[in-house]
């Protein structure tokens, strides 16, 4: 953790002037980081380029509607309710659960930083007038010894999807582990959407000031500017659409997908639960999860799926090491190798071995995911498998 003074002056550095004299609302609205964020001398000063003093004081009422905040405040509740559409249509808040109209308060500043990007990306602002946030949003992500407190509120909030081509031939593989199936079935009911990614975004205009398709050098087609692997589903889907700029994909954006996903070093990471309505694939250069892990933060766990090396097929060629984001497999004596406690399961390496030597095993039982979030607020998921949610979308019962 950095010393007090030491984030002092990397605020200074970062608003470009001695440290503003802070409204003392922002001392409290900190107070709602104090068990993932102990001790940030950067949080209230965030804040205060989040919110508005008046804007503060009604995210500390949340959750709620905005009927119940200015109830609560003893303010007008139209006045309440144009402040928060605002600040949910600019990313600094989310929506509440389908069913229950109102807003919820985000205690990870990363959903936020997201939340921000995506409303940025989808209405075209200047990502350049809110750099001083976009970077103090970086350098409270970034601080160094991460306190336990928030790895074990993060740690395996995320688990990799293998490759679908790397498992597609096993039997057992379960529908939310299953790329294909899962993007099949929400793009025919009309529900999967693809949008820009964020963090390429965030990547782009804070290294260079300018979204620039050819910033990474990894391949990935997606770096194209019109082009998006962020994939939502269901509900999710439905506001990425209607908010982020996203758009229902078809089947043949679906293949394309797919099959550059499959081509490429890109991980494929989704919510770790059954109930899939998110999901991710990103290179290890810009993913804001690969970018955690490297500080410290263990954000995903391994897919269910491991491979194994057929030796006697395998020529030594390299590749898989080469593919590994992980550096899970070695070639040591013309032979691969897998480093068990190092793969993440994501079958990069299986399906460009030349040599057919490397085949995915079920190394967790189904137990491996878990059923479902029961606290899960902010989408419409049901407490259903996504496969019966799918059922009932094409009987129209949603
Ligand atoms: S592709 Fe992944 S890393 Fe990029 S914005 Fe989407 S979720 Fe985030
Ligand atoms: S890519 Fe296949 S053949 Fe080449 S070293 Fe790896 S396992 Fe062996
Ligand atoms: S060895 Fe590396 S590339 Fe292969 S599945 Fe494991 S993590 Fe992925």
């Amino acid at each position: 953790m950095l010393s007090m003074e030491e984030q002092k002056v990397l605020v200074e550095q970062i608003l470009g002037s001695p440290l503003p004299q802070l409204d003392e609302i922002y001392m409290q609205g900190a107070k709602l980081y104090d068990t993932t964020a102990p001790n940030r001398f950067i949080t209230p000063y965030l804040l205060s380029l989040l919110y508005t003093p008046f804007e503060m004081k009604l995210v500390l009422q949340l959750p709620g509607s905005a009927e119940e905040v200015a109830e609560k405040l003893g303010l007008e509740t139209e006045p309440v309710r144009e402040a928060l559409d605002r600040l949910l249509r600019y990313g600094r808040l989310l929506p509440l659960k389908k069913g229950r109209p109102g807003y919820a308060p985000s205690v990870d500043v990363m959903t936020i930083r997201d939340q921000i990007g995506m409303a940025y990306n989808a209405q075209g602002l200047d990502w350049n007038q809110e750099m001083p946030l976009f970077r103090l949003m970086e350098a409270w992500r970034q601080m160094p010894n991460p306190p336990q407190a928030l790895i074990d509120a993060i740690h395996g909030s995320f688990r990799v999807i293998p490759k679908y081509a790397s498992i597609k031939h096993l039997p057992g593989v379960m529908y939310c582990e299953n790329l294909r199936e899962i993007m099949q079935s929400f793009q025919e009911v009309g529900k999967f959407a693809l949008q820009k990614c964020v963090c390429r975004s965030y990547k782009s205009y804070l290294d260079r000031g300018e979204y620039s398709a050819d910033h990474c050098q990894c391949g990935f087609h997606e770096h194209s500017p019109k082009d998006s692997h962020c994939m939502t589903f269901g509900t999710r889907a439905d506001y990425a659409v209607e908010h982020f700029g996203g758009h229902y994909a078809t089947q043949e954006e679906l293949e394309r997908c797919l099959k550059e996903i499959d081509e490429s070093t890109a991980i494929v990471s989704a919510h770790n639960k059954r109930q899939i309505d998110f999901i991710c694939s990103c290179c290890d250069d810009c993913c804001a999860m690969a970018d955690l892990e490297h500080h410290g933060l263990p954000i995903r766990i391994p897919s269910r799926f491991r491979p194994s090396v057929k030796e006697d097929a395998c020529v030594g060629c390299g590749l898989c090491e080469s593919r590994c984001v992980f550096d899970a497999v070695h070639v040591e004596n013309g032979t691969a190798s897998i480093r068990e406690d190092k793969c993440m399961g994501c079958g990069s390496c299986v399906v460009t071995c030349p040599a057919g030597a490397l085949r995915m095993q079920v190394v967790h039982d189904v137990d491996w995911i878990p059923d479902y979030w029961a606290d899960d607020n902010n989408w419409n998921i049901p407490g259903e498998n996504t496969a019966d949610y799918i059922e009932k979308l094409r009987a129209g019962q949603d």
